[in-house]
């Protein structure tokens, strides 16, 4: 069993007044409820509930003045855990969190960073819209949404990106900017993949869709012959209409014998439809338990706000891509299940409207591929998983960062492939030239000519 330390540190980080007042530092009451995240343990110094975009200019200001480690929070739900760090500075924007619909004809909405999913989607759903946003409604709107977003709607409605219109941020040097289309574009296009290089994001603006009630099928299947198993429900993913987005967790069920569950969602209420365009995804392999249910998209992704104490032991993940679930790749896939014992292994279809953006529009450039892969193991079986995850990186074809624990060149060349890494260092020269946003996934500058 993991202990968590809960001792203060010795002495009180002193805070201008200004700060103070937003600041829950070693010692106070609610220190314990603030310090972690969701796979990781932290000691900051300061937790600063930002209540605006000044308290951020201060708290930036602060951290760099006095050399202290800066991390920026939303949800705290971040795989790669770093949003705590021990004796700095947390910019935590969960105050932050209102969720406005500006034009409910149009679906324009308006969603601070600090807000979860599963309050969005709840608060957009009387108004008939929705955002296809992920799987869980604790996951922190600023962290998602400078990354990509995997819904799961994502083959009808795309990546949560793919919905920015604007995007808020406070920049290294303390200053608000607003990014669209036509005010510093540049910056618009790297805030939709790496936005957490370039500064803290405090609101964005979205197009919501039109959506009501979902059918959703959770199937249960033998996944004894995982590599057969896996193609063949890679194939049925690819081959269903656009509705059809599904999620799958590869485990070791009783005995350790392989199974897996699919979440997979039809996104419409027609029950004809859904039977029509599930049955072959259910089909795809044997089936131990199936249920599928019509609900309120909204009630897939509830948020719970508990406290993050590092509940997730699963602190080492790696992530891929992949275009199809060919036989090696499904049978490198199964390797991590059942030679390297990774103890959770997920795939996420992609592909379908999330293909439609141009490579190009976006610093998340993946556009061609059909699955996203996650493998997740305890710190103690990370050369195992590595070991394995070798054999499996040629089929890949890319990297989603928010699925990632490790850094690197290679996860950043995987992440942005070549001239978006390129294009990326040129606008952290620009936008962070002195590195003040580097605590997650750095990217290096450009040298620039003079
Ligand atoms: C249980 C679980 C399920 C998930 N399912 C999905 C899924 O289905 N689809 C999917 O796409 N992702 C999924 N994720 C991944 C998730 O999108 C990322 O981990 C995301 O970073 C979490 O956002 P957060 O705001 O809660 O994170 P935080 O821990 O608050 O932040 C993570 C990192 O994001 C950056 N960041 C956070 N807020 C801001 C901000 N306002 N401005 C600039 N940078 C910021 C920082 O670098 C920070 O270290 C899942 C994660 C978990 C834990």
């Amino acid at each position: 069993m993991r202990t968590i330390d809960s001792s203060p540190p010795a002495s009180r980080l002193p805070l201008p007044d200004s700060l103070a007042a937003a600041a829950i530092r070693p010692g106070d009451g609610d220190y314990d409820n603030v310090r972690h995240t969701y796979t990781r343990t932290g000691s900051p110094a300061a937790v600063i509930r930002v209540r605006d975009h000044e308290d951020i200019a201060a708290a930036l200001a602060h951290a760099r003045t006095a050399q202290l480690p800066l991390t920026v929070r939303s949800g705290g739900h971040g795989i790669s855990g770093r949003s705590t760090n021990d004796g700095g500075i947390v910019v935590d924007l969960s105050a932050l969190n209102a969720v406005k619909v500006l034009d409910a004809r149009s679906g324009l909405v308006r969603v601070e960073a600090g807000a979860r999913w599963g309050d969005v989607a709840a608060q957009l759903a009387p108004h008939g819209l929705a955002l296809s946003s992920g799987d869980t409604g604790d996951v922190g709107v600023g962290g998602l949404a400078t990354t990509g977003g995997i819904g799961l709607m994502s083959r009808l409605h795309g990546l949560t990106i793919d919905h920015m219109r604007a995007a808020e941020l406070v920049l290294a040097d303390g200053s608000p900017v607003r990014t669209d289309a036509d005010h510093d574009p540049d910056l618009f296009w790297a805030v939709r993949g790496a936005g957490a290089n370039f500064g803290v994001a405090t609101a964005f603006e979205f197009q919501a869709k039109p959506v009501g009630d979902v059918i959703a099928a959770v199937t249960v299947f033998d996944a004894g012959d995982t590599a057969a198993f896996l193609t063949r429900w890679g194939a049925a993913v690819e081959a269903a209409p656009r509705t059809v987005t599904s999620f799958l967790t590869l485990m070791a069920g009783p005995g350790g014998k392989p199974v897996a569950q699919a979440m997979t969602v039809h996104a419409g209420a027609d029950r004809e439809a859904a039977r029509e365009a599930l049955a072959p995804v259910v089909a795809s392999g044997p089936v131990l338990q199936n249920q599928a249910f019509v609900t309120p998209y909204h009630q897939l992704l509830p948020a719970t706000h508990a406290a993050q104490h590092a509940q997730q032991p699963l602190a080492v993940s790696r992530s891929g891509l992949l275009e199809h679930l060919t036989e090696p790749a499904a049978a490198a896939i199964a390797s991590l299940l059942v030679a390297a014992r990774a103890p959770m292994v997920q795939l996420r279809s992609v592909g379908g409207a999330v293909n439609d953006t141009p490579s190009t529009s976006t610093a998340y450039a993946h556009r061609t591929q059909n699955f996203s892969l996650m493998a997740a193991t305890l710190p103690a079986g990370r050369k195992n998983l590595d070991r394995h995850w070798e054999q499996l990186h040629p089929h890949l074809k890319g990297l989603y960062l928010s699925f990632e624990t490790g850094t690197g060149p290679r996860q950043l060349q995987d992440a942005f492939p070549g001239a978006v890494l390129d294009r990326l260092m040129v606008l952290k020269s620009r936008y962070d030239p002195d590195h003040v946003f580097d605590n997650n996934f750095a990217l290096p500058s450009a040298d620039l000519p003079g």
